[in-house]
């Protein structure tokens, strides 16, 4: 057996994505000893993060790259003005204000698995190295290490494709943000699943724009999404003519609230993607300095760190809110796929603070139940119907929403 690596630390954080940045940063801002392992020297996130600018942390606001105020939703041919900005994060600025927050230790390296050893871990790498730590946090993203994650009925993804690029003839208005398009100007957008443009104009004549399948099981391909973006530019006479980048993004979106173990997990790691957008990264940054300080106060007064970790991240009112999410994601995957757009109409046609609390990463179970009545009382019978199957399939927690709703604690 290879020996202990010499340096042992009061935190091994496994993922160099933005949660365990932010974590790590947080943790270290207290005094604590602390290792962050990742396959990759730092460097800049590599996907496109957009977030309302309202939910960031005050500081984060400041690594926007990008506001739009003009930001819109096409649920049908008139374009719904969502009413608040929106941000595209600058990770190179993102990443530097995490690392200047305070002073750790970036180890290259992947885990292979965590072991309890006395009252401590170890951490085997897949180089035959080991780490030796008091608390293991997993803040390895959506294919997470040790997390003990689940989704219900299987995992039901968010995929999407997308594009930098430059547009002879603009593909959104120019000096708008693109949230949600539903319009199907190509006949191939009328056939399988319901999917949605989502769009930033850049700058100039560079555009992000990004055919979008909010969640699905099985959800669209890569090639599929990709062949239902072109034939949308092109059947809006909105081609590409230089392609800068591509994106696919593939993560799973209905994970039930985690069970506590012995290794903490953060972020993506922890079921934290908000079952309805699928954002993460602003409940992320926001929830960092909460887990970080739950976290030291128990490695300093001797106390169980992950468990303390865990309660901070999952409070009960938090698992409480994604059982009701978790209400809203059945009765999404139940509607037809025609159906999407009326309900997104309803959605974005109810005053904005009552949908923005929806979609915001840390919203109590009471309040999103009351909207999901809200859209229930409001939408059309097509929409109705499924959505009152959904809520039967899962008596016990829509008992529990409908008592939220009304204020009860049961
Ligand atoms: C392309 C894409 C676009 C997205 N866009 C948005 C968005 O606009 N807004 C939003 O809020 N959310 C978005 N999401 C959803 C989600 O918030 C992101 O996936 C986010 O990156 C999750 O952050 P994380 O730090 O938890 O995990 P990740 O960013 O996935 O980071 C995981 C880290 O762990 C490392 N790692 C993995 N395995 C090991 C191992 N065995 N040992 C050591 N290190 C390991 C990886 O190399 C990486 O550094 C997007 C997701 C994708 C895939």
């Amino acid at each position: 057996m290879a020996p202990f690596s010499p340096a042992s630390s009061d935190v091994l954080v496994i993922g160099g994505g933005p949660s365990g940045t932010a974590l790590s940063a947080e943790l270290a801002a207290r005094g604590l000893d602390v290792q962050q392992l990742a396959p990759h020297p730092p460097r800049p996130f590599p996907a496109t993060y957009g977030a309302w600018l309202g939910d960031l942390p005050a500081w984060a606001r400041g690594c926007a790259e990008q506001v739009w105020t003009d930001v819109r939703a096409y649920t049908g041919p008139q374009p719904t003005s969502l009413g608040q900005p929106y941000a595209l994060l600058d990770n190179a600025a993102l990443l530097r204000t995490l690392r200047g927050r305070a002073d750790w230790t970036w180890v290259e390296g992947a885990a292979l698995h965590a072991e309890r050893r006395g009252a401590g871990w170890i951490v085997y790498g897949v180089g035959g190295e080991h780490w030796q730590t008091r608390l293991v946090v997993d803040a390895s993203g959506h294919g997470a290490l040790v997390s003990p994650v689940r989704f219900p009925g299987g995992a039901a993804l968010q995929t999407a494709y997308g594009l930098v690029a430059r547009f002879r003839r603009p593909p959104v208005t120019p000096g708008s943000m693109v949230w949600m398009d539903y319009r199907t100007p190509a006949p191939e957008l009328k056939r399988g699943e319901a999917t949605f443009l989502y769009a930033m104009h850049l700058g100039g004549d560079r555009y992000f724009v990004e055919e979008t399948s909010l969640i699905a099981r099985p959800a669209p391909t890569r090639a599929e999404l990709r062949r239902r973006l072109l034939a949308r530019l092109s059947a809006q006479g909105t081609p590409p003519h230089a392609t800068e980048s591509e994106e696919w993004v593939a993560f799973p979106m209905n994970a039930q609230a985690p069970a506590p173990g012995g290794v903490l997990a953060y972020g993506a790691a922890a079921g934290r993607v908000h079952p309805v957008s699928g954002f993460q990264v602003a409940g992320a940054l926001s929830d960092a300095p909460g887990v970080a300080a739950a976290i030291a106060d128990a490695l300093c007064h001797g106390g169980d760190a992950a468990a303390a970790g865990w309660a901070a991240l999952w409070s009960p009112e938090r698992r409480a809110a994604r059982e009701v999410h978790l209400l809203g994601v059945g009765a999404l995957l139940g509607l037809e796929r025609a159906e999407l757009p009326h309900f997104f109409g309803t959605f974005f046609g109810l005053p904005r603070e009552q949908w923005a609390r929806f979609l915001h990463p840390d919203t109590d179970a009471g309040t999103l139940a009351r909207t999901m009545l809200r859209v229930f009382a409001q939408t059309g019978g097509r929409v109705r119907l499924p959505l009152a199957r959904a809520a039967l399939a899962q008596p016990a927690a829509s008992g529990r929403a409908l008592a939220a709703a009304a204020g009860l604690k049961i």
